[in-house]
């Protein structure tokens, strides 16, 4: 049996960038994806803050497009605009992105297995089975994305919960690249509908919700403006968060969308999952050099840290988003425009960071003004999350 230092399970941009970190740091790393062709199909908006810029995991050349801000729309139309004096936002080919971060890792030096599907993670020998063969090391990393089978195992008596992101790649007639529109509509909620300008030609139109296909479908069916012609589908799943989910067990560790590493409010996992591997990368690299698996754990308890009053504080707006219906939205957002609210969003507003935005919202008292059906015990459980 061949052993590795480290195998990773995904070739994705989270397995890949945590491949490529432990590859650089001189370990010997086995990479697994099942697909021959890395990044395809597209199941992404490809949207991220700028802050990506931080993970120095970006070159340029995989900006698609630069964005200013978004306009934000209520059922009834009415539209607020935010934005930032510079961009706020990039939209990125999504497909070349991941092959380029799965060569990375490759150049790096790690060794790559394309094609072949991992079947088991035996957590208690550190080892896998694949379609080809078997495998150990020292550590596995499981990046497989949404519904691992490994995450399943770690987490037996765990009730998993996603979204179904639906989106469609548009041909347009030529329009407006600078801004991103954000629909409410309340019977995908807390989802919501996004179009993506990519190009001044072409466009992301889509939602993510836990309703059925055919009313997803039906829905972004009536959102495409007259001209635009549909040149592809994509469906994927958006696991979301759980601070109970656990994320190591003995030498495995979970990252990415199998770790449930996603943003609840807007469904984002590349920023997070960056910043995610370099903690597990930092913490890997001390247990190797240590041979003392407590760091693994340290990798989960410092995620923990890092991740869960932010988390838990979007999964509070997310329960009062849901329960608003129509009106409600109307009328917060006629109050968003009349208090000028679009100022202080466009300069607290951060698609990462939006516990900054709450808390001026909740300081300033706008949020009552906002929002009042919603009682004032539920506005301070908001607070305390903060
Ligand atoms: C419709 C939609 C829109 C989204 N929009 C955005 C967005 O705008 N911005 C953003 O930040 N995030 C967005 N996301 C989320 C983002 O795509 C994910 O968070 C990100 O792809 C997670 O990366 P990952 O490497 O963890 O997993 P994945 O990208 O899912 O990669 C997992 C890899 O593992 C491989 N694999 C799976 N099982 C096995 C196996 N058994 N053996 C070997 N290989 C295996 C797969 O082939 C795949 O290559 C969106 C998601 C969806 C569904």
């Amino acid at each position: 049996m061949t052993n590795y230092d480290i195998i990773v399970v995904g070739g994705g941009p989270i397995g890949s960038t945590y491949a490529y970190k432990m590859a650089k740091l001189g370990y010997d790393v086995a990479l697994f994806d099942m697909k021959n062709r890395i990044g395809q199909p597209l199941q992404c908006a490809g949207i991220v803050s700028t802050n990506i810029k931080d993970t120095k995991n970006l070159p340029e050349e995989f900006i698609s497009n630069k964005v200013k801000g978004a306009n934000l729309l209520s059922p009834n139309g009415t539209s607020i605009t935010v934005e930032k004096d510079d961009n706020s936002a990039y939209v990125l080919d999504r497909v070349l992105y991941d092959k380029y971060l799965f060569n990375r890792a490759v150049d790096a030096g790690a060794t790559a297995f394309y094609g072949e599907r991992v079947l088991d993670v035996d957590m208690d020998n550190t080892r896998i089975t694949t379609t080809n063969g078997k495998y150990s090391s020292n550590i596995i990393a499981v990046a497989c994305g949404p519904n691992s089978a490994t995450s399943k195992k770690m987490n037996p008596n765990f009730k998993e919960e996603s979204y179904t992101g639906i989106q469609y790649t548009l041909k347009t007639e030529p329009s407006d690249t600078e801004y991103v529109d954000v629909r409410v509509n309340t019977s995908i909620l807390p989802g919501f509908i996004w179009k993506i300008p990519v190009s001044p030609t072409e466009q992301r139109l889509g939602l993510f919700t836990n309703g059925s296909h055919k009313q997803a479908n039906q829905i972004l069916t009536n959102m495409m403006d007259s001209g635009s012609t549909i040149i592809q589908k994509h469906y994927g799943l958006i696991p979301r968060f759980n601070v109970n989910k656990k994320i190591v067990e003995n030498n495995t560790i979970l990252l990415g969308d199998s770790a449930n590493q996603i943003k609840p409010t807007t469904g984002g996992g590349l920023v997070t999952g960056f910043n995610c591997t370099t903690i597990a990368a930092k913490n890997s690299n001390k247990m190797l050099e240590e041979d003392n698996n407590n760091y693994l754990k340290q990798y989960e308890t410092e995620y923990h840290k890092k991740y869960d009053s932010e988390f838990k504080a979007q999964q509070n707006v997310q329960k009062i988003i849901k329960s608003m219906d129509e009106d409600d939205f109307n009328y917060m957002f006629k109050e968003l425009k009349d208090n000028n609210v679009d100022k202080i969003i466009s300069e607290y507003g951060d698609m990462d960071n939006q516990v900054p935005l709450l808390k001026q919202l909740v300081k300033t008292g706008v949020i009552f003004k906002l929002l009042p059906k919603i009682g004032v015990r539920r506005l301070k459980n908001i607070w305390k999350s903060l």
